[in-house]
């Protein structure tokens, strides 16, 4: 079982979030930092801490985290442009808060490489 973190505060609502999207295993909220004018963040209810522990019992939970990703991006009029869908593993890859979330930006054209 993953530590707990912030996430697990704003699954239970013990602290304020925008949440935008709610489903019996997934949550989607504006991150509190922004990167772009849409950023939002989606998570498992369930707590996984990194992708490296996404396995084939709860791959299901990141596939969903990609429906909800798309739905959003279609519903806020970012499809047809395009925007970015981004998973930080551990220190290299940037990841602060160590329960799995996808973060969903849009809203700009934006630069690759992305370092
Ligand atoms: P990471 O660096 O782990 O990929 O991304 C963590 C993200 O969570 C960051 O973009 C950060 O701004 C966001 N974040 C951290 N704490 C909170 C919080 O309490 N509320 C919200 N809405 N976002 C948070």
């Amino acid at each position: 079982m993953a530590e707990a973190t912030i996430f697990d505060k704003i699954i239970n609502k013990e602290i304020p979030a925008d949440i935008i999207y709610e489903d019996e295993h997934t949550l989607a909220f504006r991150d509190i930092n922004p990167q772009a004018p849409f950023h939002v963040l989606v998570i498992p209810k369930t707590p996984i801490a990194t992708i490296n522990d996404v396995d084939e019992t709860n791959a299901h939970l990141i596939g969903q985290l990609y429906v909800v990703a798309a739905k959003l991006a279609k519903e806020h009029g970012f499809a047809e442009d395009g925007y970015r869908v981004v998973m930080n593993c551990n220190e290299h890859g940037g990841q602060t808060v160590f329960h799995v979330h996808l973060h969903v930006l849009a809203g700009l054209e934006m630069g690759w490489p992305p370092f």
